[in-house]
């Protein structure tokens, strides 16, 4: 029996057969090519990418008719990327400057990209780095004629374990007979994690050597839930684990039955459940969920595409149609453009900073690149007449900056007003809080805003001192440090002495260990991934608001995040059987 620790990306426990799949490790061949012989060569390269593109487009087909919106999405990346003019401008430019076979040419201008997108060190663009390596393997299949096994064809229920899952594998996978993902790579943000949470599969990723103990056959327990994988687990645990297997499988039925209710303590407090999304596509979960409302969409994805920025109409459509899906369902936070420190758009030059975190990012660079933010600023108060949007801005650190923002915004409502083109009057416009500086001056910001929501994935970051992508440092980052917490509680009193709510849409809001603390703190909306909103809402739902207080008056006095941390997951698992906190 072997036991591997990974990260929990999708819950749930399962225990099944491993079908080990291993990439085909293909051999990439260096040679020279004639000057003449250079035009044919980049035909080879455009014939095998032709192809590509005719697979990429049936798999889709096949996909949409499926219904399957998620790997729709992702392929359309892949498609974009095949026909992207930059990239092919660089494949050419390499291929006459190198004077090398098309295959290496290929390999070499991806992994070009790929440094980039590596030194910008964003966790989301490294994921699209993904994308990038598994549509070069599919053109350098068809240019060496390569076939590979493929997912579709698995006929048994199965657990796969692999190093890294590629996009276009998942399209392609057999889904009834997947019961599992168990990967070396990955993380919570990689695109298998928002894969298998939408299929509802556990998921354990970055276990680092599962493929090299693993053998297709050998019996695995997965539980998601904890991000532990058993391998050829002894009759002890096997049991063991086929018990917690089916109180889990209840468990689940009974969450799904919380879709309905409201999220109400016993005594009756009423707080907000609402979702992240990232793409339109999600809106789907959302509403499978019934959550209230969308408390944060960030908008990169229309900024971050490999054709680059979105138009002011392409913006309009894309937040039109999540106002509209989310009409008369709690409405959309709409952040604006959250780019610079971990999310650096490729190629943009003015981003060589030594300290990007601490740089020229979000509200910083939408307020100095006005002419992005106009485009965005218009197709958000355009998108308003459909629905319930609110505006959020993201990163404020200080006073000076929220009014500046509050300010264009207010020039770009005249512009329109002027122009004729209706928006809504009443629109409300909030700010997030991920700077301490910020939630320090809270009840000066609140007395600007109609809402703040807590952003924790940078507001822990820059409290603590600890860059959130460094795994080196990454047991200093805790959400539960005193100093975190005294924030949110400074913030959420600030704020409720200013008569606005406060949301929180940082990871914290969907941890399940902080649920109790959070709701004791006073917050009024939980703002998190749709699949974790049952698991939420059952812990809201089984305590008394007094009890929650009383725990978070308890934590307020400790004076560490060990302490806390051992006191609350105490707390939790004595009234929370299936809860793994
Ligand atoms: C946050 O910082 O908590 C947040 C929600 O924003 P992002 O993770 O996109 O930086
Ligand atoms: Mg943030």
């Amino acid at each position: 029996m072997k036991i591997f620790k990974g990260v929990s990306a999708s819950p749930g426990i399962t225990i099944g057969k491993v079908f080990l799949y291993l990439d085909d490790n293909l051999k990439v061949p260096k040679y020279t090519i004639d000057e003449d012989k250079l035009v044919s060569e980049l035909e080879r390269f455009h014939i095998a990418a032709g192809k590509v593109g005719d697979d990429l487009k049936k798999i889709q087909a096949q996909a949409s008719k499926e219904e399957i919106t998620e790997e729709s999405r992702f392929l359309d990346s892949h498609i974009m990327m095949l026909t992207d003019p930059e990239f092919i401008r660089q494949i050419e430019e390499n291929l006459s400057f190198f004077k090398k076979n098309i295959e290496w040419v290929l390999l070499f201008t991806v992994r070009q990209f790929i440094r980039t997108l590596r030194k910008a060190g964003s966790p989301y663009l490294v994921e699209r780095s993904v994308d990038l390596y598994d549509v070069t393997r599919r053109i350098h299949r068809h240019l060496m004629f390569h076939e590979k096994i493929s997912l579709a064809d698995i006929s048994e229920e199965v657990v796969i374990a692999t190093h890294n899952l590629m996009p276009s594998d998942t399209v392609n996978m057999n889904r009834k007979m997947v019961k599992a993902i168990v990967m070396n790579a990955g993380g919570r943000t990689s695109h298998t994690a928002i894969l298998a949470r939408s299929f509802e599969i556990p998921a354990v990723l970055g276990l680092t050597n599962i493929t090299d103990e693993a053998s297709s056959g050998d019996t695995i327990i997965v539980d998601g839930n904890s991000g532990t994988v058993i391998l050829k687990p002894d009759s002890e645990v096997l049991t063991e684990y086929q018990n917690k297997s089916k109180r889990w499988q209840q468990h689940s039925v009974q969450l799904n039955k919380l879709n309905r209710l409201p999220a109400e303590t016993l005594d009756g407090k009423r707080v907000a459940l609402s979702s992240n999304i990232e793409m339109p596509d999600e809106l789907e979960l959302v509403l499978q969920h019934e959550a209230d409302g969308i408390g944060l969409f960030r908008s990169e994805f229309l900024f971050l595409r490999p054709s680059g920025f979105s138009s002011e109409d392409d913006q309009y459509e894309a937040y039109s149609s999540v106002v509209l899906g989310m009409k008369d369902h709690g409405g959309v936070t709409i952040r604006t453009l959250d780019v610079g420190g971990d999310k650096i758009i490729p190629d943009f030059d003015t981003f060589q900073e030594k300290n990007p975190l601490l740089g020229w990012r979000a509200i910083r660079f939408c307020l100095h690149h006005k002419d992005i933010f106009k485009i965005q600023m218009r197709a958000l108060l355009r998108a308003s007449v459909h629905g319930e949007l609110r505006i959020m801005f993201p990163m404020i650190s200080c006073l000076e900056e929220l009014e500046d923002a509050l300010a264009f915004l207010e020039e770009t409502k005249s512009e329109l007003r002027s122009e004729g083109i209706p928006f809504d009057e009443k629109i409300p416009i909030g700010m997030m809080i991920e700077v301490p500086s910020a939630a320090i001056i809270s009840d000066i910001l609140a007395e600007k805003v109609d809402f703040f929501s807590i952003g924790t994935n940078d507001l822990v970051q820059y409290t603590v001192a600890v860059d959130r992508g460094n795994e080196n440092i990454a047991y200093l980052y805790k959400s539960f440090h005193p100093g975190v917490l005294r924030l949110i509680k400074m913030i959420i009193e600030n704020a409720h002495k200013a008569g606005i709510p406060v949301a929180m849409c940082g990871e914290m809001a969907g941890d399940t260990l902080a649920t109790v603390v959070l709701l004791g703190l006073g917050l009024d909306t939980f703002s998190m991934s749709s699949i974790d909103l049952t698991s939420v809402k059952e812990i809201i739902r089984s305590v008394n608001l007094n009890e929650a207080e009383e725990l978070a008056r308890r934590v307020m006095e400790m004076s560490s995040s060990g302490e806390i941390d051992k006191y609350v997951r105490a707390w939790m698992n004595e009234r929370f059987e299936n809860i793994s906190v």
